[in-house]
């Protein structure tokens, strides 16, 4: 008999670091562009889901925000605020099978399962994410290699539409809505909960080996053994030009026994108070930690084992980290580029690095051959390429339009979690399956991503 845990209407609800009342809590995690909503309408109970056919807006559902730009805002329009659906439903402790509300965060359900031998099967670079936004965006992991997607392990959910209708969505019941709203950006309706598979671990600490590498080349040579490996990714130095162009870390890492606690366990250990002003993360700045980071240590091949949150989320350690970046926002570009060529990610880091713009963080993942069950999902095989900018007006709008071109021209695409001003022709180049998904979404649901896209 599996072991079926209930819950009966509450779990331990965990503090959610964006409803900070010094931050605006409905905004996106790039601040930009801001958004003006007409109101919020939150959803208390799945069992009693707000009358949407009342509401005279558009609406779309806002979970936590931890989407870049403007794809979790809807400007003039209503918001569905999901962050109270926060309630676990059932345990299946003996298969792994979870079901919770839609505003779970990926932290509670950690909080809850790690300590029982089971991990998430794919999670993000933070665990401030919702279970309706992980699958809103189908996102990937370190592990996309070996797992895929998040939507791959989703084995239903229900839907509800505007006009009240409620369905259930499975990979074999309505199953155009389920491929349609795993990745379908919030477009095609309200989850009120899901259900998804979790994976077996030996406890919670990550073997994590860190390997430096000097050109691309080297980093597609260490990406061709990941299948030995759960989770790779490497941090690249975006500044480096010539034979150094592509330098950085490579990390890659497994499960293994231990039960070590990680530091921000009660919260991040710090925090950025206020806005700092614009020229703080400068090139120059950028520069100097590129190197420093890059030189830091004297071995180029470290093994060390640590807790999973600071091997999974070391962003997370921050808190409203994105303040760094000042008061006019950020924006990440994370493309792909197919196949493991390196000419395309060199085309684009050799624009990044001969611009005037201020990249930051930058990240180099192979994305596997597992295919994403979404219709407008993002990963695909290939290599992903993300770099944070500070938002500096249409100079840095002029460069990532220019990366736009050269992805295009590799048939690459753009995640849509993280982009706040794709033009409607390139998205449509890189989502051909933007048509066929539009007749699935709800009429009364749309976004300021979805319009931006979509206007003629
Ligand atoms: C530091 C950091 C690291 C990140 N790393 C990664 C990464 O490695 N991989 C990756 O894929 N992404 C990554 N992201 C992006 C993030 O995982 C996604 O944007 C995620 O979808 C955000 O979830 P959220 O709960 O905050 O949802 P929001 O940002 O509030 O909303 C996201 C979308 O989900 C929809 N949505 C939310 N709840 C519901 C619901 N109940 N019903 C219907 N639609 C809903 C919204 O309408 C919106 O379209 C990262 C973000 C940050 C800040």
């Amino acid at each position: 008999m599996p072991s079926e845990r209930w819950w009966p209407w509450s779990c331990t609800l965990q503090p959610i670091p964006s409803k900070s009342p010094t931050l605006h809590p409905y905004q996106s995690w790039g601040r930009y562009p801001r958004a003006e909503h007409t109101r919020i309408v939150p959803v208390l109970w799945r069992s009693d889901p707000p009358a949407l056919a009342e509401v005279s807006e558009k609406v779309l559902a806002y979970a936590y925000g931890r989407s870049y730009g403007d794809s979790c805002l809807n400007a003039g329009g209503a918001l569905l605020d999901v962050s109270r659906l926060r309630r676990f439903i059932t345990f299946d402790e003996a298969r792994g099978v979870l079901r919770c509300e839609a505003g779970v965060t990926l932290a509670e359900v950690l909080a809850l399962v790690v300590p029982r031998g089971w991990f998430v099967p794919v999670v993000p670079g933070t665990k401030w994410v919702s279970i309706g936004g992980a699958i809103a965006n189908d996102v990937h992991g370190k592990n996309h290699h070996r797992a895929g997607t998040f939507g791959a392990h989703v084995t239903c959910f229900e839907l509800v539409r505007s006009t009240g209708e409620r369905i259930l969505c499975s990979p074999d019941r309505n199953v155009e809505l389920f491929r349609a709203t795993i990745g379908g950006l919030g477009l095609t309706g309200l989850i009120l909960w899901a259900e998804f598979r979790l994976k077996r671990i030996p406890g919670s600490q990550i073997a994590m080996e860190r390997i430096r590498f000097s050109c691309l080349n080297q980093f597609l040579q260490l990406s061709r053994d990941d299948q030995e490996y759960e989770y790779t990714v490497a941090w690249i130095d975006c500044l480096a030009r010539g034979s150094a162009l592509g330098r950085g870390w490579f990390l890659r890492g497994d499960h293994v026994a231990g039960s070590g606690r990680a530091k921000d366990d009660n919260g991040p250990a710090i925090r950025v108070p206020v806005d700092l002003p614009s020229g703080v993360i400068s090139r120059a700045t950028t520069r100097v930690f590129n190197t420093l980071y890059y030189r830091a240590r004297i071995r180029s091949r470290q093994k060390r084992t640590l807790p999973y949150e600071p091997f999974f989320f070391p962003l997370d350690g921050i808190g409203a980290w994105n303040r760094l970046y000042g008061g006019r926002g950020f924006l990440q570009y994370q493309c792909v580029t197919p196949g493991d060529s390196e000419s395309a990610i060199a085309e684009l880091l050799q624009h990044v690095a001969r611009s005037g713009e201020t990249p930051a963080l930058a990240v180099l993942k192979k994305f596997g051959r597992i295919p994403s069950p979404g219709l407008l999902s993002f990963p695909r095989p290939g290599i992903t390429l993300a770099i944070d900018f500070a938002m500096r007006g249409s100079t840095t709008l002029d460069l990532l339009e220019r990366l736009d071109q050269v992805v295009a021209h590799a048939g690459g695409a753009v995640y849509p979690a993280k982009d706040a001003r794709m033009s409607g022709p390139s998205f449509q180049r890189f989502f051909p399956n933007w048509e066929s998904f539009a007749s699935q979404i709800d009429p009364k649901f749309s976004s300021s991503f979805w319009r931006r896209v979509t206007a003629a």
